[in-house]
C-alpha cells in the first residue's frame, strides 16, 4: 500500500504534468471507483474546471479545482498516470477513470489493479469537514504533531504502540513499512504498551518519523509490489530499510537477526536486542 512518502511522489508527479490544464471531458469506467459522487455528476461539474494544485493530505491525494475539489485515495493498488491517449502503461482494463484537458494530447488515467481505491468530490473548502478526514490526526510534518501531543495521545492507553502508531486519528500517514522502521530507530519494542512511553519517547518518534519520512520522500519512496509512479519510475528508499522484509536477516546494528511477529494483524519486524521491552 502506499504510503504517505510514495503519495507525496504521486502528488510530485501530478503538479508536475496536469497543474493548470483545464479539464474537457471525463470518462469513468468503474462506477463503484465514486463515494458519494455519480458519474453524471463527476463529468457534469469536473468540465471547464481548472486543477489549481494538488496537495497530499495524509494518504489521501487532493485535487484542488476551480469550484472544487476532488478526494483521491489509491488504498492497496491505485496509479494516476498521465500519457498519451493510445499508449496504456498498464492493462487497459485496469483504467478506472480518464480526463482530458484542453489543448493537451495526453489524458490522465488512474489504474486500479485492486479495485480498492476512491474518488470523491466535494465543494470548494469543504474537504477537511469530511467525517473520515476530520478525524484525522496529525502528520509528523504538522506543527501540531508535538512530543506533548503525541504523548497525550498515546499516555492514557494500554494498546501497543505499534498498533498506536498505525493509528491515523493519532498520527496521519505511517503505514506499517514505516512504523517498523521508526520503532527500530527509536529503539522501542512495537509491543510496548503506550502508557510506558515517556515525553522523550514521544519526541524521539516524532523526530526519527520526520526523518526516516523525508528521506523516503527525497528517495521517491519505496517500490515494494507493484508501487510505480509514472513512467515505471520506481522509488529507492527500500534499500534504507533496516528491518522491514528482513525476518531472520542480521540486524545491521548488532547482528541479532530480525524478528517477525504479528501485530494487530500486521506484520512486524524488529530486533529483540535493540529494542528491549521497558521494564516497568
Ligand atoms: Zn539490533
Amino acid at each position: 500500500m502506499p504510503e504517505l512518502p510514495e503519495v507525496r511522489v504521486v502528488v510530485n508527479y501530478l503538479n508536475q504534468n496536469v497543474k493548470g490544464k483545464v479539464i474537457s471531458a471525463v470518462r469513468v469506467f468503474y462506477n463503484r471507483l465514486l463515494v458519494e459522487t455519480s458519474v453524471l455528476d463527476l463529468k457534469d461539474k469536473l468540465v471547464n474546471q481548472q486543477i489549481e494544485g494538488v496537495d497530499a493530505y495524509g494518504k489521501y491525494i487532493i485535487f484542488h479545482l476551480t469550484n472544487y475539489e476532488m478526494i483521491s485515495h489509491l488504498r492497496m493498488e491505485g496509479k494516476w498516470i498521465f500519457e498519451s491517449d493510445n499508449f496504456f502503461s498498464y492493462p487497459q482494463d485496469l483504467v478506472e477513470a480518464e480526463i482530458e484537458f484542453e489543448h493537451e494530447a495526453k489524458v490522465l488515467r488512474y489504474y486500479d489493479f485492486r479495485r480498492f481505491g476512491t474518488l470523491q468530490l466535494v465543494a470548494k473548502n469543504q474537504w477537511k469537514t469530511l467525517p473520515a478526514i476530520a478525524k484525522l490526526g496529525y502528520e509528523p510534518f504538522d506543527k501540531g504533531a508535538s512530543a506533548d501531543y503525541l504523548f497525550t495521545k498515546v499516555h492514557s492507553s494500554s494498546r501497543a504502540i505499534k498498533t498506536l502508531l498505525l493509528d491515523q486519528t493519532i498520527l496521519l500517514g505511517l503505514g506499517n513499512i514505516y512504523v517498523n522502521e521508526v520503532l527500530f530507530q527509536a529503539k522501542i519494542h512495537p509491543l510496548e504498551s503506550g502508557k510506558n512511553l515517556t515525553l522523550q519517547d514521544c519526541a524521539l518518534i516524532l523526530q526519527v518519523s520526520k526523518e526516516i519520512l523525508g528521506k523516503s520522500i527525497e528517495e521517491g519512496g519505496t517500490t515494494i509490489h507493484s508501487f510505480m509512479v509514472g513512467n515505471h519510475q520506481s522509488g529507492h528508499y527500500q534499500k534504507y530499510l533496516q528491518v522491514h522484509g528482513r525476518e531472520n536477516l542480521p540486524c545491521f546494528v548488532c547482528g541479532t537477526k530480525i524478528k517477525k511477529i504479528n501485530v494487530n494483524g500486521r506484520g512486524t519486524y524488529y530486533c529483540s536486542w535493540c529494542q528491549k521491552l521497558k521494564k516497568i
